[in-house]
């Protein structure tokens, strides 16, 4: 869709409440993301480092917690029906490992 190219910039740089809306997406869609076609559809995947893993998540490959400090993947559809915000939203992060050895419908 055709964004409206108007440059809102009020002086100085206080506020800008677009641009905070925007950093967590940022976070996720920046550094290293890229597109991986699998038997399922496409995949934006995404390295995260040690350093960058804080907290603790679940791995949906194998159930298992992926720890804080482990370096991983986070996983989300680049086709998803509802929208890429909503596919972030729904990411999920993988030991690299499982996300590697994943087996999808192909049998
Ligand atoms: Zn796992």
């Amino acid at each position: 869709m055709p964004r409206s190219n108007r440059p809102r910039r009020p002086r100085g740089r206080a506020s800008q409440p677009a641009e905070h809306e925007a950093l967590d997406a940022d976070r996720v869609l920046g550094g290293m993301a890229r597109v991986e076609s699998a038997g399922d559809g496409e995949w934006m995947v995404r390295s995260v480092s040690a350093a960058a893993a804080r907290k603790e998540y679940s791995c949906p490959g194998c159930g298992r917690a992926v720890p804080p400090g482990n370096p991983h993947l986070v996983v989300w559809r680049e086709d998803w029906i509802f929208g890429e915000a909503d596919a972030i939203a729904a990411r999920r992060h993988w030991h690299t490992a499982c996300w590697r050895g994943r087996s999808f419908q192909n049998r």
